[in-house]
């Protein structure tokens, strides 16, 4: 470590911007550091009079001082440990800094939020968050008694950085503005100082954080080419890569953590930067608008971001934006935390080049490149980008720096000027979302107990919870307009602070039809989440007022616990009604001869379902053990069941995953690990060795990649081969799957032993997009893809499916003929009539089989087949459309995986084997 007694010299800086307050007060300056600035950036309009400057250490370390160089250094990335150990000598070394330990990450990492503001605050912090626990909840709070409460509070900007691991600037720019917060006395910096506490979240994935590091710097540091960039790392985090901004159930580790934070804390305003479009975008709110939501957040998204467009574009610095980028229709990204708890979700895009080297950008679309998904020519001047972005530029992390610590300051600068205003909003989106309660149906939100499968009941109110919304349960039957309710039923009503946030979840998702408007509608991700639908959970919206005033016990713990007959039956039934658990109890007793019941039976007065297990007595302790903590209900039988009965299998399976796209391959290893699921995972070069057959009994593809050519060929080998391998100077890469060159993909070799393998007895199983390719690449010949015209436009709608075979295995635990799963994918599958038998789910099709969120064209999937399952040679192919295992969201689908899985040598059952009849086409049904 350098020494604090760093050069101290006379101020060497630009003359301040007119109306900026950009006295340093006297403040010895670091020269060292302006030079740097001045160098790095790579056109003086890129920097800005708030930034190109830094006061010399003196009692507290500048960021060179511990990390050993300036912030925007090219070629210089650090790793987590660096940065907490930066913001710990920060804290240790000054009274304006406190460290939040929030927990840990999958890896083991430490997660914390660092606050900073003036030593008063930072003194007064306990008292802080008293208050802010009292705005977020003013039941019971007057008016008067609110503002006293205001003029006592400091609001709590809390910025996040790096939640996406190869957006890299923003973790690296957090330091340099927690040191210039700590230390520079201008007037700007001293009044946010003052009237603002500020929490960084230094990176928001700290795994990815330092696999992406370990990437950039063995595969990515001498990248300058732009038109054919290195990929980036194939795994950030554990699991779910991008997708950790569309967590919206907060399964990972560090969001959960921050959750937990926000609802201790409450920051009324939450930022999280990302890279992307240049030069710096600011989320003003696009249409279309989530209006579930208060209007108060809409009007203060474009006054912050006008406010900085104003600021930034006076101080000289081009392509500065806002409007016409992101919607604000999802509510499942990170820091939308904050909106979905009356807060204000706030986030910038800047330019960021996947690393700390500079090269030359393209910035204009490039013909025959492919579209941005906006449709947008982000250098082109429009009524929201007065100055916009040049065609090509010479970019630097220095650059991207400087956009985004302006900015950030620029936005804190006016939350110091209106911390009343922020809070006096904030407290009003509360109250507002407890008063609608009682003006706007639904009142409330009953989930009926005694549904047959309560474990996922549970799974959808424990989610509630775990975002501080309240819930309680009847104490008595419930009567209300819309039909009787057990005692026990869950209650959710709205006039309750997060009242809107239950809504958003649960509520039907109408979209908006997309218009010709500039710039397009677009929806940036899913159009529809409801979580009953996704659960298949019952969930019923009550527009009767009686329901607020139902006698309610507070929920604190929903699961319900299982039961099991008395020891001494014959064998046990587990009653199926759909649970995932019976997942968890299959592995559980692995080793236990379990069977199923082909088809429902009675025994004992109970109506026992097809799919249940039949469990010996002799497990009886065993199965006691795991039925009850898992919520599911064993009963006697004296005797065998009286219907056929086949093995629950147990079958050696492999997840096949690309090393282009391993997301969504993550989100079914994320359920299987919390199944207790065991796997393996398996990549290009374990195909290639073949001999699959004799290894696995099912190989599964997820969903991944963009079609089936993407799926075969992967990364293009272009360039130099690219290792993911562990060694001494990369210790952070090889982790979950291992290869010397990730380029190439399986290939035709790696497809010919996929053909193999079910040539021999194997089953393939395709999921959402993969399922194209057994079609196209001729494993099945019997199948082919079609695509949809360009007027069709589905973004992760709702749907029904059609069960078509109700006796097959894929089916047991599902008791409807049809049910709501989640669209996945743009090919639509079609087989020829002689295997209509073998299309076992199909898509009915029509708009009125949309259930939430947008489905423009839906006649165009009418009868698509769903799920098929194809014999060929000794094995099967079994092709979802659907996708099963969607994201941590669409539970009611999960169990046909596992069913698939379970009964994977039974999967005929149920088929006709009579040849198939022609039907008639059905006619369109008009989508207004
Ligand atoms: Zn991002």
């Amino acid at each position: 470590m350098r020494s604090l007694a760093v050069v101290v010299s006379a101020l060497t800086m630009a003359a301040p911007a007119p109306g900026v307050a950009q006295s340093n007060a006297g403040q010895a300056m670091d020269a060292t550091f302006a030079a740097h600035v001045k160098e790095w950036t790579t056109k003086p309009e890129f920097a800005s009079p708030l930034v190109d400057h830094l006061p010399a250490a003196t009692t507290v370390p500048t960021p060179r001082d511990v990390i050993g160089h300036d912030i925007g250094a090219p070629n210089k990335l650090d790793y987590y440990e660096d940065l907490l150990k930066y913001y710990r000598v920060l804290a240790d070394k000054s009274p304006r800094v406190k460290i939040i330990e929030t927990g840990k990450t999958e890896e083991g990492r430490p997660t914390v939020v660092v606050l900073i503001s003036s030593e008063a605050n930072i003194g007064t912090l306990d008292v802080n968050r008293r208050n802010m626990a009292k705005l977020a909840d003013p039941r019971g709070l007057s008016d008067t008694q609110a503002h006293e409460i205001i003029t006592q509070t400091k609001p709590m900007y809390m910025v996040l950085g790096g939640l996406h691991s190869a957006e890299t600037g923003p973790p690296e720019m957090l330091m340099e503005l927690a040191y210039r917060l700590v230390s520079e006395d201008s007037a700007l910096v001293s009044k946010i100082r003052d009237n603002v506490i500020v929490g960084i979240n230094p990176a928001s994935d700290p795994d990815g954080r330092d696999r992406y590091t370990d990437w950039y710097y063995c595969n990515k540091i001498d990248d300058t080419n732009d038109l054919d960039p290195v990929p980036g790392a194939p795994y950030w985090g554990k699991y779910i890569f991008h997708d950790d901004n569309r967590d919206i159930n907060y399964t990972g580790y560090s969001a959960r953590n921050l959750l937990n934070f926000y609802l201790q804390w409450h920051p009324p305003i939450m930022h999280d930067l990302h890279e992307s479009v240049p030069f710096l975008y600011s989320f003003s709110g696009q249409a279309p608008q989530n209006t579930n939501l208060d209007p108060i957040l809409f009007s203060e998204l474009p006054w912050f971001s006008n406010f900085e467009m104003a600021q930034l574009t006076k101080y000289g610095m081009p392509g500065v934006w806002d409007h016409a980028f992101v919607d604000a229709w999802s509510p499942g990204y990170v820091a939308f935390m904050s909106s979905n708890h009356n807060g204000l979700v706030r986030f910038y895009e800047t330019f960021g080049n996947g690393g700390a080297t500079t090269e030359l950008r393209h910035v204009e679309p490039i013909k025959g490149a492919e579209e941005n998904y906006h449709l947008g020519d982000d250098t082109k001047r429009e009524w929201y980008r007065p100055l916009p972005p040049y065609k090509t530029v010479e970019w630097s992390m220095r650059d991207n720096t400087n956009y985004m610590e302006t900015a950030l300051l620029t936005g804190l600068q006016m939350t110091s000027m209106f911390p009343q205003v922020v809070l006096e909003n904030f407290y009003k989106k509360s109250r507002n979302s407890i008063d609608a309660g009682h003006t706007e149906a639904p009142y409330a939100y009953v989930i009926p107990a005694q549904q047959p499968d309560m474990t996922r009941v549970a799974r959808v109110v424990e989610l509630l919870r775990l975002q501080g919304i309240e819930i309680g349960r009847a104490t008595e039957p419930v009567t209300l307009k819309e039909g009787g309710f057990p005692a026990g039923s869950f209650i959710i009503k709205r006039n309750q602070p997060y009242g809107r946030l239950a809504k958003i979840l649960l509520d039907k998702q109408v979209y908006p039809k997309p218009a010709k408007s500039t710039p397009p509608l677009k929806a940036y991700d899913d159009t529809g989440w409801t979580m009953g639908l996704m659960a298949h959970v019952k969930v019923v919206g009550s527009a009767d007022l009686a329901a607020l005033e139902i006698p309610v016990q507070p929920v604190d713990h929903a699961g319900p616990t299982g039961m099991i007959d008395a020891s001494g039956a014959a064998n046990y039934a587990v009653l199926d009604f759909g649970s995932i658990n019976f997942a968890r109890l299959r592995y559980r007793l692995k080793d236990v001869a379990i069977l199923v019941a082909e088809k429902g039976f009675t025994a004992g007065g109970y109506t026992i379902p097809a799919g249940s297990f039949v469990v010996p007595g002799s497990a009886y302790a065993r199965l006691k053990q795991a039925v009850e903590p898992l919520g599911l209900t064993a009963v006697g039988l004296s005797d065998k069941p009286s219907v056929p009965t086949h093995k629950a299998a147990l079958p050696k399976v492999a997840l096949y995953s690309t090393w282009g796209a391993t997301q969504n391959v993550g989100w079914v290893r994320y359920a299987f690990d919390q199944y207790e699921t065991p796997y393996a995972l398996i990549f290009k070069d374990d195909l290639k060795k073949g001999g699959l057959r004799g290894r696995y009994d099912i190989i599964i593809i997820p969903s991944q990649g963009n079609g089936a050519k993407s799926i075969v060929y992967d990364i293009p080998m272009h360039g130099k081969p690219l290792p993911y391998i562990k060694t001494a100077r990369f210790k952070y890469l090889g982790d979950y799957g291992a290869s010397p060159d990730i380029r190439g993909g399986m290939g035709l070799d790696g497809l010919e032993e996929l053909r193999k393998f079910v040539a021999e007895g194997g089953t393939l199983i395709t999921l959402g997009e993969a399922s194209s390719l057994p079609a196209e690449f001729g494993l099945t010949a019997d199948i082919n893809v079609d695509h949809p015209s360009k007027a069709f436009y589905a973004p992760g709608p709702i749907v029904n499916a059609k069960v078509l075979v109700p006796a097959s295995p894929i089916f047991y635990g599902y008791s409807d003929e049809t049910m709501p799963v989640r669209w996945a994918s743009s090919s639509l599958l079609s087989v020829p009539l002689i295997y209509k038998n073998d299309v076992l789910m199909e898509f009915p099709g029509g708009p009125k089989n949309v259930l939430s969120g947008l489905m423009a064209g839906a006649n165009e999937v009418k009868n698509r087949p769903a799920v098929v399952d194809i014999p060929v040679g000794a094995g099967q192919i079994l092709l979802f459309a659907t996708n099963p295992i969607y994201r941590w969201q669409n539970f009611g689908e999960y169990r046909m995986l596992y069913n698939a899985m379970f009964n994977y040598k039974d999967l005929r059952l149920g088929i006709d084997t009579n040849p198939p009849k022609p039907e008639p086409v059905p006619e369109d049904e008009s989508e207004d």
